[in-house]
């Protein structure tokens, strides 16, 4: 038997590099100005669908919601081995929070249809809220496995996986279909060059359209035209809309989002008065009830 495994993988800011221009004037986050980069434990996800493809055989898509140019964590993904791979991205996905995510994730399931397993990364790097794949696998109607750091054994009907828990792991067997959510538990493997050779070529449908608005390409061939040879040689990766995915317009974006990010910035910490405390019961008291009093305690 050979599996569906659908991977979830978030492009994000690169935290360490947030610019003024962060948030645009609607309160979202200005995904665009901010350089990107591929979340790190969605790396380890990714990495354990393959890891399944090699032990057990298994088609590995993967999934990202985001604008356009999220497509660069999609073939990024080809490159280490990915079969296929799926855009979800229309303006109405703007400035959703976690539960309007997961609800839109949840559609994008149900359109690739037939998938045994969905793998997120436990936690993405800029919302850092780890709710995303809990969150989908009760859309979903689906047994979850967080913190996971190992597939012990996958079989048509279940999983076993070992998950870490504070002070040790635990080893749990769920049916299928089932989700995952991955930890930072593998060693990612690189890009191959081979597959970055092929790969590179692989465009959503607006990205061959743009590539012809901008002259890129010859007019010999039409928009359509390069879409099916992209099709036949597997390099065409599906750009969904909301609509594509039958998703509710009052369920996604900052429309289905009961949480708003007010603002995101930098937060740099300079160095402030030092104080000295004497190392005797009453210097440390003192300094703990100085804490209580500026609410920096209790
Ligand atoms: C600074 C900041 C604070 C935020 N705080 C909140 C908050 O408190 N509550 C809230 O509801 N929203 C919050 N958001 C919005 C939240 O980031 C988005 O809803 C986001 O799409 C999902 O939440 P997350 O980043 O916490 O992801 P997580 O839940 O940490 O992501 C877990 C996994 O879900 C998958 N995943 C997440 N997003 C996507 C995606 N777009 N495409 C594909 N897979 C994905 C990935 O596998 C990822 O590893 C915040 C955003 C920012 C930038």
């Amino acid at each position: 038997m050979s599996y569906t495994v659908l991977v979830f993988v978030k492009q994000v800011p690169d935290t360490q590099n947030i610019t003024g221009d962060a948030m645009t004037p609607q309160g979202t986050v200005n995904r665009a100005a901010l350089p990107a980069i591929f979340n790190p434990e969605d790396l380890n996800a990714l990495e354990l669908a393959l890891q399944l493809k090699d032990r057990y055989g298994a088609k590995v898509v993967v999934g990202t919601m985001g604008p356009p140019n999220a497509a660069e964590v999609l073939r990024a993904s080809l490159y280490r081995g990915a079969d296929e791979c799926v855009l979800l991205t229309d303006r109405a996905f703007a400035g959703a929070d976690t539960l309007a995510t997961s609800y839109a994730l949840s559609c994008c399931v149900r359109k690739v249809g037939k998938v045994d397993l969905v793998l997120c990364g436990r936690q993405a790097i800029d919302g850092d809220t780890a709710q995303v794949g809990p969150q989908l696998a009760e859309k979903l109607g689906w047994p979850q496995i967080c913190y996971v750091e190992e597939v012990k054994d996958l079989t048509p009907e279940k999983i076993t996986a070992q998950r870490a828990i504070e002070g040790g792991y635990e080893v749990l067997t769920s049916p299928l279909p089932a989700l995952l959510t991955v930890i930072d538990s593998n060693d990612p493997r690189p890009m191959a060059a081979r597959r970055i050779m092929r790969c590179k070529h692989a465009m959503t449908r607006s990205e061959v359209a743009k590539a012809h608005a901008d002259q890129n390409y010859a007019d010999s061939t039409s928009i359509d035209e390069d879409i099916e040879s992209l099709r036949a040689k597997n390099l065409l990766i599906h750009e969904y809309t909301a609509a594509d995915v039958n998703a509710e317009v009052s369920r996604i974006g900052l429309a289905g989002s009961p949480t708003k990010v007010k603002n995101i910035m930098s937060v740099v910490l300079t160095g402030g008065e030092a104080k000295s405390v004497d190392p005797t019961p009453a210097g440390v008291s003192e300094l703990i009830h100085e804490l209580i009093s500026d609410h920096t305690l209790g």
